[in-house]
């Protein structure tokens, strides 16, 4: 069933506590820790608690759910005093998606080139 837990999803166990991750603020409904492959000095993934293969399935399915993935994104660049920051969501392998469950880059703490790669 659509944001039922997979088995074999790396972010499920995170939510679950199964793989160990740098946890830098937790909701109700979002888990956010340090990327571990950072690029860029501040780099957290904002991730929904419940399983869907992407930013635009979890919109679909759970609207609020995806707004408080997108305010909590807000939320961590504030505590990081971030000047500015980039909200990302790969989507598809295509675009260098490697996980997938929906989750936010927050990327900021240098300077962003416009247009991104
Ligand atoms: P994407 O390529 O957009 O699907 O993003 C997946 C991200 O997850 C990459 O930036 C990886 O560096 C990151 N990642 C993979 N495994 C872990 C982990 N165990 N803890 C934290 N971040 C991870
Ligand atoms: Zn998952």
């Amino acid at each position: 069933m659509a944001g039922e837990p997979q088995d074999d999803c790396l972010f499920c166990k995170i939510v679950r506590g199964q793989i160990p991750a740098t946890i830098v603020r937790e909701t109700e409904t979002t888990v956010a820790f340090r990327d571990i492959n950072p690029q860029a000095p501040t780099h957290v993934l904002v991730i929904p608690r419940v399983h869907h293969p992407d930013a635009a399935s979890l919109a679909a399915a759970e609207p609020a759910i995806a707004a408080d993935v997108l305010r909590e994104a807000g939320e961590i660049a504030a505590e990081e005093k971030l000047e500015g920051y980039r909200v990302v969501f790969n989507t598809g392998s295509g675009a260098g998606q490697t996980v997938f469950h929906a989750h936010a880059h927050l990327l900021g703490g240098r300077g962003l080139h416009w247009p991104p790669g």
